[in-house]
């Protein structure tokens, strides 16, 4: 039962099926071609931590879902190409017009990408806050960026959700029909595209048992569509929410409450508003999370599992370690913590070891003696 289970999905050819499912993408395989880059977003690999789980003295199967080695580096890669294709289909949509999106930059990469295939253009509105990397991949991929304050509330004039709002505006106003707000805060292929794929790929992976789900939420859109489908297919499995202290997306609402400004650095996590897609009653059980303890659970993702994701990963890793404790999940049982994104998006920031240590995130590291092999 150990190793790698997406090696046995490459030779077990897919199987994915369910009522919402339009698209059957095709498995990553090797002996095969991709008619664009597309194909290569969903079907990514479930890896088993054993060297975390053994720092932490765990005995169940803890399992990462590696949504950081989609196309464009996070499980947003999934959404992007669900809404746009949703839209086509209704005949919203067509090549040449403008896609626009309020986000904290992943949704952004993920739409961005498929604009760049499919000849869309796209506007990229996002807070301040998210990283250079992320702003230089969105121009790479051809999209035009927008930056708003990151203190103002969803509600203010100079949100990125209300700017996003007025180019709309503009642009129709110039020229009607022509641009889209497709809206993952509200749009129902957001978590229905989490339901179809990243769901029922977990699902497929472990021949229907699973007794442990922890992903981190932002739109709510991968929890929910993930609660939805594993309900219907592990009705016993646990299924928990991770929320960034200062944001209010946790259930009961009396975790939410936090003394100071309630900025936190992790990106893509938490809100200031509850989305639509985020139906909270499909999550059993809410963790609040801190960046020092998501960040540094990261970095030892990194070290101890060579696993390159980003800043919410720690935070759901570190969730999840927490809950397989409190629930009691035992050696044989399965546990699968969500890895949203990649560090290619943090370069600059919780890999530079100056960024935590200003931070306080770690202590200044006093410089050892040369190895001997170096004197
Ligand atoms: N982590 C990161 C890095 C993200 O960009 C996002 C998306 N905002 C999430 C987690 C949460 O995903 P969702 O919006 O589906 O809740």
């Amino acid at each position: 039962p150990h190793g790698c289970t997406y090696a046995q999905s490459l030779e077990s050819g897919s199987k994915l099926e369910s009522p919402h499912h339009h698209v059957i993408k095709p498995e990553r395989n090797s002996n095969t071609t991709c008619s664009s880059i597309l194909d290569m977003v969903g079907n990514t690999p479930l890896v088993l931590l054993k060297n975390l789980s053994q720092d932490n003295g765990i005995n169940c199967n803890l399992y990462a879902k590696c949504e950081y080695l989609n196309a464009g580096g996070s499980v947003k890669d999934r959404i992007g190409i669900r809404m746009i294709e949703e839209a086509e289909r209704m005949g919203k949509i067509k090549p040449g017009d403008y896609i626009i999106e309020p986000t904290s930059g992943n949704t952004g990469i993920g739409l961005a990408l498929t604009c760049a295939v499919k000849g869309y253009k796209c506007i990229i509105v996002m807070p301040e806050k998210m990283s250079k990397e992320k702003n230089d991949v969105l121009k790479a991929l051809g999209a035009t960026i927008v930056r708003t304050p990151t203190s103002a509330a969803f509600d203010d004039p100079d949100s990125h959700i209300s700017e996003a709002q007025r180019i709309k505006e503009r642009l129709n106003a110039e020229k009607p029909g022509s641009a889209f707000i497709l809206d993952q805060y509200t749009n129902a292929y957001n978590p229905i595209a989490h339901y179809d794929g990243t769901a029922e790929e977990i699902v497929n992976q472990l021949n229907g048992k699973v007794d442990l789900i922890v992903s981190a939420a932002g739109t709510g859109g991968t929890i929910c569509g993930i609660a939805r489908k594993i309900k219907e297919r592990c009705p016993n499995c646990i299924v928990v929410g991770v929320d960034p202290v200062g944001s209010l997306l946790a259930m009961p609402n009396s975790l939410n409450n936090f003394s100071g400004s309630g900025f936190y650095e992790v990106e893509g996590i938490g809100y200031d508003f509850l989305p639509t897609v985020l139906d909270r009653k499909h999550v059993d059980y809410w963790y609040k999370s801190v960046d020092k303890e998501s960040f540094l659970m990261s970095r030892q993702l990194i070290k101890r599992e060579g696993i390159l994701c980003g800043g919410s990963s720690g935070s759901a890793t570190y969730c999840i370690i927490e809950a397989i404790k409190k629930f009691g999940i035992k050696e044989g049982q399965n546990a699968v913590v969500i890895l949203p994104d990649s560090i290619r998006n943090y370069m600059t920031k919780y890999l530079s070891d100056e960024w935590m240590i200003t931070r306080g995130f770690m202590e200044p590291t006093v410089t050892e003696h040369d190895p001997w092999w170096t004197t």
